[in-house]
């Protein structure tokens, strides 16, 4: 059930959200301009191997801000003019809430917020990561810690996520390599049937990408998850789909 946040209650769940992402880290907030412990976590997760994305809006970032945010790897930028929400989500959670990643709104604003469950709250959770997507995809890449030089760790995945992208509308829907398709989008590919088709985002993290059936996540997302594609591969020659065809038939 969706959890009701009063403004310490939100400060406390976002740097939960921070320290438990796993793989993805989106942080969502008009105006930025972050408590230390955010930061301390935020370098924490980028340690684990964890992408994080930050969104702002409104008005030019303070350069001390940003020389804070730079010593943070694995970080990408993204600004959006006509942002006003906020939203701090990993694949787990989602805060939905009025406070911004400042250090000051939380002593001297009154705040709200919901916490959101991505098993409990399956379709609010869904919803909401569309949402993200969508402010994602309209905003502006500014800054990203590989244009310093840093690569980031390369990991590798022996799993998929459970939450996925539909390769032709960039849809939310369940992870499943050998159906990256919504069945809406799907009903449509049939009639052709044609694996080299090209489509629009990636199927395991969404972002703008040059996929198709036969290849349906972008370059990273292949490094990333060639564990799980090999594993895949080799279940395939024995297992069969159920009814449903795949790209690898
Ligand atoms: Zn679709
Ligand atoms: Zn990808």
């Amino acid at each position: 059930m969706a959890e009701f946040l009063t403004a310490t209650d939100t400060s406390a769940a976002i740097e939960r959200v921070i320290r438990e992402a796993k793989k993805e880290l989106t942080l969502i907030s008009a105006y930025v301009y972050p408590r230390f412990i955010y930061l301390e976590r935020l370098r924490d997760a980028a340690a684990r191997g964890v992408q994080i994305t930050l969104v702002f809006g409104k008005r030019k970032m303070d350069n001390r801000v940003k020389s804070q945010f730079e010593q943070v790897s694995g970080l990408r930028i993204h600004f959006l003019d006509e942002l006003h929400a906020k939203c701090y989500c990993n694949e787990k959670h989602a805060v939905v809430t009025s406070l911004n990643l400042l250090n000051s709104s939380e002593a001297r604003n009154r705040e709200m917020g919901v916490l959101l469950d991505a098993q409990n709250d399956a379709k609010a959770y869904a919803d909401c990561m569309a949402e993200v997507q969508s402010i994602l995809q309209a905003s502006n890449l500014v800054y990203s810690s590989r244009t310093l030089g840093e690569r980031p760790s390369v990991r590798t995945n022996s799993t998929f996520p459970k939450a996925g992208f539909c390769i032709r509308c960039g849809k939310n829907e369940q992870c499943d390599p050998d159906a990256p398709l919504c069945m809406d989008d799907f009903k449509v590919w049939v009639r052709h049937e044609d694996p080299q088709f090209p489509e629009h985002y990636c199927h395991t993290c969404g972002q703008r990408a040059q996929v198709c059936m036969a290849k349906p996540m972008c370059a990273g997302c292949m490094e990333l998850y060639r564990p799980a594609i090999d594993a895949l591969n080799a279940s395939r020659k024995i297992v069969r789909s159920f009814g449903r065809r795949t790209w690898r038939e």
